[in-house]
């Protein structure tokens, strides 16, 4: 084992509460994916930081997994450090902003937001992911965007701080923030938004409104990633892969939904191979019959062969 590695192993094998060789699978909602080399949880912004600089001077990749609802986590595992980022508090600011932790899930503030009277966020019932992962995704549901309510949030770097960023600096397009280009490496820890008072029984209307339009038009109650491609100029790639006649295919334990074609669904232990093939198959069919080169929406993580993961080849 080289020097190098020896180390890496000694300073994760300590990080509290890290575990190694865990599979990725029971950390995310999909339920698919090969195993981390170390998996951590961190719930303190300064300490995530702390960690960002330490794996960015000593070489080790580091992958931030939030709910597990739009990355497909590929059958090889992720080499290196996962880390999920866990703060999860709500806290009200002031009648017009609220503060999220990166780790808050989305439904759940949805949920809260209602019952406490403020309005805005009633489309998060609609995105099952992480206030971290939405924001670098700039997720969006129903005709809200992330970039239409937030007002600014707290980012820790690689270089081993937490600075604010503007709505302005995450420069927001359709699923996508400055986080995923220039700005790589760095991790969403917390976000305020804007939102407004309002009589709690008409915001929980509008978010039951939101979750029953979903539960209508959207498979539900079965694992998925949500949308598997991005809407082309004019379209819906959902439309694009039924009229490709691809509902309902299956390719071992995953299956383009019957319900709505863009989404892919785990019913029977699928691997993430299974569910690349069938996003090959989709992409390929409305390439060759429509002439439409479909952009994928979900994130790829990991290797796709299974390896050796570096926290084993450390003790070899
Ligand atoms: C049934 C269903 C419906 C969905 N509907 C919608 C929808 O309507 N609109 C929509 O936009 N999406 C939708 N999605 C997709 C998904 O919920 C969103 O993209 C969500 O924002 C992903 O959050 P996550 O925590 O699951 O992220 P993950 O899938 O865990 O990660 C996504 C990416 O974010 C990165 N990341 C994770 N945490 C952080 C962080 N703190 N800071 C920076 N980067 C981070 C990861 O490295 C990864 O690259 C749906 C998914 C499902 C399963």
């Amino acid at each position: 084992m080289s020097p190098e590695r020896q180390r890496d192993a000694a300073w994760l094998d300590a990080l509290p509460g890290v575990l190694r060789d865990e599979p990725l699978a029971r950390h995310s909602q999909f339920g698919v994916g090969g195993p981390a080399d170390w998996f951590v949880k961190v719930s303190d912004a300064d300490e995530l930081a702390r960690l960002l600089r330490r794996c960015a001077e000593g070489g080790v990749p580091l992958t931030m997994l939030g709910a597990g609802s739009n990355a497909l986590i590929l059958d090889g595992g992720v080499r290196g450090l996962v880390v999920r980022y866990d703060d999860r508090r709500l806290r009200v600011i002031d009648d017009t902003t609220v503060e999220l932790g990166g780790g808050c899930m989305l439904p759940r503030v949805a949920l809260d937001c209602a019952r406490r009277g403020i309005a805005g966020l009633e489309f998060g019932i609609g995105v099952p992911g992480t206030c971290g992962a939405s924001v670098y995704g700039n997720a969006g549901a129903f005709g809200t965007e992330i970039r239409d309510v937030l007002a600014d949030c707290d980012v820790a770097t690689p270089h081993g701080d937490v600075r604010m960023m503007s709505n302005h600096d995450c420069g927001f397009a359709y699923r996508h923030s400055r986080l995923k280009d220039e700005l790589q490496g760095h991790v969403v820890v917390a976000a305020r938004f804007t939102v407004r008072r309002d009589d709690a029984g008409a915001v929980r209307k509008r978010t039951d409104a939101v979750q029953a339009q979903r539960k209508a038009t959207q498979p539900y109650g079965v694992r998925s990633l949500g949308s598997v491609f991005k809407n082309p100029q004019g379209d819906k790639a959902g439309r694009l892969v039924e009229a490709a006649g691809l509902k309902g295919r299956r390719k071992g334990g995953a299956e383009i939904s019957a319900k709505h074609a863009n989404f892919i669904v785990n019913v029977d232990n699928a691997s993430a191979a299974d569910v690349l093939a069938l996003a090959r198959l989709a992409h390929d069919e409305v390439l060759r019959q429509f002439g439409v080169d479909l952009e994928r929406e979900i994130i790829l993580l990991g290797d796709a062969a299974p390896a050796m993961s570096s926290a084993t080849r450390a003790t070899a």
